[in-house]
């Protein structure tokens, strides 16, 4: 008699389930720190609606766990597998299905990466907008199961508002679609902005026919540098009540630059508290946004101030965010959190984060996008030395706390997963966490998808 795992190989075509434990091992976990992970049962690797059916009709009939993945760049742990659990890999299905130049939407299959879609909606003159600093890896099926932010959502919106219809297959095989094609509709419940953020709870993704907006123009940036953070926050603020509409928003910590600075000399003052990038897309309108937000950082303190004329300038000013993520990971293990707050309490974050950063003796950089109010407060510890990391634990939850008292968020775009866990019913209060619970149960009510992460 077949085992189950043999049974659903059986059932689909050779080599889309794979058990030996050299492949199943690198499906384990995402690029989350501190997240426990199970060891799996085996991985699928889908190339078809029908042949995710197939997983999750076997799984309800064996009750086994299904934990839905695209690239594992994940920061909450939500991709991880948990004990005897099928790993189930999406980035076989990556095709661009149609590009539609009069609706400007595109279908596209869960796998695609984000970056291959920019580039290919770029050719017709389009733009899908949504675009995380992972881009280059991580798929469409993980931004919208996350919700994922990035530079330009400061002026565009996040994936969800990039969302018209999506293609789910159900825990018990089932499959549906819900939203639509068209820009307008209201017809029933929002079935669909229910799955985006989801993180594979509900369902799993297998098509997705996302918005379009016609291309900007290249953009322009401006970078000032700032003797105090609070000048710098202050300085956001007038830029975003001015009525202007950055389309990035960009702020560096102390440590930020002093760690982006040791990674490559890029030439950032040693003294300095805090950096700027903002952008412009408005064409023939972005040099005098980018000079208007430039003086906004003068009249507010900035010590030094440039403005790029052309797109060769404006690519050498955000050289230093795009060297955020290697010179953090240069530093050793970061733990990763993305609160948001209201902008108007920026500056009582950063203040709060010192003070967490001194009394649990850890070092706490702070990036962000600032424009939305959504920082990456990063905590930097040893591995190997298990007081450090339980400090880092106590300075991570501590700045979860903060954002709450300061009326914001555990998680501006990374999502819950298993970090954030137990923060979601301190945030959401009881009868929130309670009606999301009675949600779950509807969609899944073996709880056979994705168990433990968010609720
Ligand atoms: C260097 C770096 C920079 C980052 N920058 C950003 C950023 O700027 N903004 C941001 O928002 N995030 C960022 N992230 C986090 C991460 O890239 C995003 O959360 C991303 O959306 C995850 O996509 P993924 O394909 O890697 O999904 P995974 O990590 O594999 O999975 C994420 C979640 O999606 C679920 N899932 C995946 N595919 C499906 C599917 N087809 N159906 C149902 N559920 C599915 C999984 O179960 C899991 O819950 C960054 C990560 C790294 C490592």
């Amino acid at each position: 008699m077949s085992t189950p795992i043999e049974e659903l190989a059986a059932a689909l075509p050779d080599g889309v389930v794979v058990t030996d434990a050299a492949s199943t091992d690198t499906y384990r976990s995402d690029s989350a720190s501190f997240c426990p992970a199970g060891v799996p049962l085996g991985v699928a690797r889908p190339a078809s609606t029908d042949q995710v059916q197939t997983v999750l009709r076997w799984a309800t009939r064996h009750r086994v766990p299904v934990v839905p993945q695209g690239a594992r760049t994940g920061l909450s742990g939500a991709a991880n597998a948990v004990d005897g659990a099928l790993m189930l890999s999406m980035l076989g299905m990556n095709r661009i299905l149609r590009i539609d130049e009069i609706d400007q939407v595109a279908i596209v299959e869960p796998g695609v990466i984000n970056a291959d879609l920019s580039r290919a909606v770029a050719e017709v003159g389009l733009f899908y907008p949504p675009d995380p600093s992972s881009w280059e890896l991580s798929t469409i099926g993980g931004n919208l199961a996350t919700n994922a932010g990035g530079l330009c959502c400061v002026k565009y919106g996040v994936t969800a508002d990039f969302v018209r219809g999506l293609q789910v297959v159900l825990a018990g095989g089932e499959v549906v679609r819900v939203g639509r094609r068209t820009a307008k509709g209201v017809a029933g419940y929002d079935l669909t902005r229910l799955m985006v953020g989801s993180e594979g709870t509900l369902g799993v993704i297998t098509e997705a026919t996302l918005a379009l907006r016609p291309a900007p123009e290249p953009a322009l940036t401006m970078a000032a540098i700032f003797a105090t953070a609070a000048d710098a926050m202050t300085a956001v603020a007038r830029i975003m009540a001015s009525g202007m509409r950055p389309s990035m928003m960009e702020f560096l910590d102390k440590a930020t630059i002093r760690a982006i600075q040791a990674y490559r000399d890029m030439g950032l003052p040693e003294d300095a508290e805090a950096m700027l990038i903002a952008q412009s897309d408005r064409g023939p309108l972005a040099p005098a946004d980018v000079a208007a937000m430039g003086a906004i950082c003068q009249e507010q303190g900035a010590v030094e101030v440039a403005v790029a004329e052309d797109a060769a300038e404006s690519a050498m000013l955000t050289e230093a965010r795009r060297m955020v993520s290697p010179a953090v990971d240069a530093l050793g293990a970061t733990l990763v959190d993305d609160v948001a707050v209201p902008r108007a309490r920026l500056v009582d974050l950063l203040a709060g984060m010192e003070k967490i950063a001194a009394d649990t003796g850890t070092l706490v950089l702070c990036p962000g996008h600032i424009g939305d109010g959504n920082m990456h407060p990063t905590v930097v510890f040893d591995r190997g030395n298990a007081d450090a990391a339980a400090r880092a634990q106590l300075a991570f939850d501590s700045i979860m706390k903060l954002a709450l008292e300061l009326d914001g968020t555990i998680t501006g775009e990374h999502g819950v997963g298993l970090l954030k866990r137990s923060w979601l019913r301190e945030e959401l209060g009881e009868t929130s966490y309670r009606l999301q619970q009675s949600i779950k149960a509807v969609f899944d009510p073996l709880g056979i998808l994705n168990p433990g992460k968010v609720l």
